[in-house]
């Protein structure tokens, strides 16, 4: 590609709306404009940049013996009423209706169009597994859409799902797409961390995310580093680790007799059934009064509300505020809490700890706190310990270690779903005894438009991004110094520039006529990782200039060795 062919519009400054250094530099470098809240036109200079991180899921997924199909972003309604997830979703779907007043939705996630699918095509035992994906456009009318595409409301996705007759062959290439998501991060040339994860909105049973590692990111993750050990904090979260703390010593300090309780006991106490969308708990007692619940997800919330939970039922639910000035914390952290008047008093050791520093932060007199676990049901016990109030320095769940915390962005996430859809929309096959089964499903998704965010999140420096030549926009700028002032820049230019070319190297020519600070200044803010510069004064010598986009310094080289210093 040539400059002056090619369209680059670069900014000075960054728009004010860009918080993070990648949403500043994504808009200074013209690879994205902003449209309206959530929604972001990829530019020719963005898009190839997304298709590059595409190119590599693909063929990712094709390796794994996934088979790429496209489903359509509107679906109807129908299949999600199938499957109960009409009224579950929530505000994230967008919903819509026909001329004829059908409802229809702008696609959140496929499960249900692919199950679908599966149920009209698949009807023995020997056609599977199956493993089907596609890279496709999804809508989610977040809640607060930000950081450019890396929260946005219309994002490219790739959601892969795979059919099967057991669990064995489900967890088996479950394995092998955890091994390709691996592949494509490290292909793209990201530092990242996979952890057992929560299912959220999608369901199933085990799960693990993959992280980009980056303090900007929204998750907090707790792992070891002497052990296997990984886990995203969310997986019962209800309070932030990157709050100020106290010392657990300290915590532990105003605390007499704690007693180790047990998820039954506390049940059993509360008539509370154990079950999966309760996932967390947290009572804090004065004097043995229960003051605060702290109840993670909505669906806790839905089934106080609903008064499923009767020994909840005389639970006020008090306003964010009030439970942020109890706690004197920060907006955005807490969610659904409820209020009681009854008197319990059970203490769990760990989550002390992470309870008193807020405690301690709002100089409040003395307090018990309990915290129970109620993810007991998951698979992977190990793994989804409960870890909910972690801090740097816990000892781990796996008896290896101590715990370190980092904060991660979400940019693949892997599910074992089991039966969840396949029993409701009625997915079944015959199995080798001529019996209908419900399969086995998985499904996993990787958000291709958030890793360009999240790539430059983690490479970036005072110049610009630092693309890794996997996904650059272009790998090699050969800029000319007196393009058209000198025939011999021009002709060498022209000869390097079309030898890379014929090397099979993404390279563009800067023939625009700049000087040259304008030029290297653009080639720098948009990441390109190898630069060459063609100058009279070097060609005299037969030389040009190398410098690769991390290097301090410019050095000579032959003319002769350009293309092979790239390749
Ligand atoms: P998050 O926790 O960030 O909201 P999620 O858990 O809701 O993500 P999944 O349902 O697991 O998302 O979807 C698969 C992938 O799609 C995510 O791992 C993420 O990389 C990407 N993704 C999800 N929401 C968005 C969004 N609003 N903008 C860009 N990418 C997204
Ligand atoms: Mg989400
Ligand atoms: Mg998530
Ligand atoms: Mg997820």
């Amino acid at each position: 590609m040539r400059t002056s062919q090619f369209f680059l519009s670069t900014l000075k400054e960054a728009p004010n709306e860009a918080e993070l250094p990648s949403h500043k530099l994504m808009l200074r470098a013209g690879l994205i404009k902003r449209l309206g809240s959530g929604l972001y036109t990829w530019m020719p200079l963005g898009l190839k940049v997304l298709r590059k991180v595409e190119a590599v899921v693909r063929d990712e997924m094709n390796k794994a013996g996934a088979l790429e199909l496209l489903m359509p972003a509107v679906q109807p309604a129908e299949l999600w009423q199938e499957s109960g997830r009409w009224a579950l979703f929530g505000p994230q779907m967008l919903k819509i209706k026909d001329r004829h007043d059908r409802d229809f939705c702008f696609g959140p996630t496929h499960e249900e169009v692919i199950t679908d699918i599966a149920r009209a095509e698949i009807k023995s035992y020997k056609q599977l597994p199956l493993n089907f994906f596609q890279i496709q456009t999804k809508f989610r009318d977040e809640i607060r859409p930000r950081f450019g595409v890396m929260r946005a409301r219309e994002f490219v996705m790739k959601d892969a799902y795979s059919f099967h007759t057991e669990q064995p062959s489900l967890q088996a290439t479950y394995d092998v797409m955890y091994k390709a998501y691996s592949n494509v991060f490290t292909r793209l040339g990201l530092k990242f961390r996979a952890v057992a994860a929560d299912t959220g909105a999608i369901g199933g049973d085990g799960s693990h995310e993959f992280h980009v590692l980056a303090d900007s990111g929204e998750d907090a993750l707790a792992y070891c580093p002497s052990s296997e050990y990984a886990a995203n904090c969310e997986l019962a979260a209800a309070l932030p680790p990157t709050a100020p703390r106290a010392q657990p010593a300290e915590a532990m300090r105003d605390v007499d007799t704690p007693k180790q309780t047990t998820c039954e006991q506390v049940a059993e106490l509360l008539d509370i059934p154990l079950s999966r969308t309760v996932k967390s708990i947290v009572l804090m007692s004065t004097d043995g009064q229960l003051q605060l619940l702290l109840l993670r997800g909505d669906h806790a919330l839905n089934e106080i509300k609903a008064g499923k939970l009767p020994g909840l039922a005389d639970f006020r639910f008090a306003t964010e505020e009030e439970i942020r000035g109890f706690f004197n914390c920060p907006p955005g952290f807490l969610g659904p809490v409820g209020v009681d008047r009854s008197r319990i008093r059970v203490i769990a050791d760990h989550t002390v700890a992470a309870m008193s520093d807020f405690v301690v932060g709002a100089n409040k007199p003395k307090f018990h706190i309990a915290g129970v676990n109620w993810t007991r049901d998951l698979p992977e016990p190990d793994l989804v310990a409960d870890i909910r109030n972690v801090v740097a320095g816990d000892p781990s769940p796996d008896g290896k270690g101590t715990l370190e915390i980092c904060r991660g962005i979400e940019v693949g996430h892997i599910f074992q779903l089991r039966t969840k859809y396949s029993s409701a929309m009625g997915c079944t096959y015959l199995d080798k005894d001529g019996k209908t089964q419900p399969m086995e499903m998985g499904c996993y998704g990787i958000g291709v438009s958030r890793i360009v965010g999240a790539s430059i999140e983690q490479n970036f420096d005072e110049k610009g991004i630092l693309f890794p030549a996997a996904m650059a926009p272009f790998v090699v700028a050969v800029v000319p110094v007196g393009y058209y002032r000198s025939e011999q820049v021009k002709e060498a230019a022209d000869k390097l520039y079309a030898e890379l070319l014929a090397a099979g190297v993404d390279a563009v020519l800067d023939d625009r006529d700049e000087r040259p600070g304008v030029m290297f200044a653009d080639m720098e803010l948009i990441g390109i990782p190898h630069r060459i510069t063609v100058g009279e004064r070097g060609l005299k010598n037969g030389e040009i200039e190398y410098q690769a986009r991390t290097d301090a310094a410019a050095s000579t080289l032959p003319l002769a060795e350009a293309v092979a210093q790239i390749k």
